[in-house]
């Protein structure tokens, strides 16, 4: 399991450190604007405890902590208004995921057409 290093930006955005443009809080989650949209919708969605990637908040996350996750990520797609037209889910983990911030995080990427998720592996 990796373990939390609590200086990373998300961490510093929870504790009020860093501003963000808020979408979405609830007791245990917080939803805040990309600051680099990647699409007319670019969401972030964190749960507020210390959890590096799924695996971790799969693991040692309360019950109440999953469902309001869970929660929150339909609802920010609900408020942006992205469900009707569709929209993508990515939480990318560890080196091969590319994950630049270490604390979890699902992108909600909507308002236009994404194309292909990933381009075909090659021979
Ligand atoms: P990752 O590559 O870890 O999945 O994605 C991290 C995301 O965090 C990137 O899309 C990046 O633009 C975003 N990001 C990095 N620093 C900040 C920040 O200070 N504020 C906000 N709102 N987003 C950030």
């Amino acid at each position: 399991m990796r373990s939390y290093d609590d200086q990373n930006i998300f961490a510093k955005i929870l504790r009020g450190q860093i501003p963000n443009q808020t979408v979405l809080e609830t007791d245990h989650s917080l939803a805040f604007r990309d600051i680099q949209p990647q699409a007319p919708v670019h969401v972030l969605v964190i749960p507020k405890g210390p959890y590096v990637d799924f695996a971790h908040f799969s693991a040692e996350a309360s019950e109440a902590e999953v469902i309001d996750y869970m929660r929150a990520i339909a609802e920010v797609c609900r408020l942006e208004g992205v469900e009707e037209d569709g929209f993508r889910a990515i939480s990318n983990a560890g080196q091969n995921g590319v994950q630049e911030v270490p604390h979890l995080h699902v992108h909600i990427l909507g308002g236009r057409p994404l194309g292909r998720m990933l381009q075909p592996a090659s021979a």
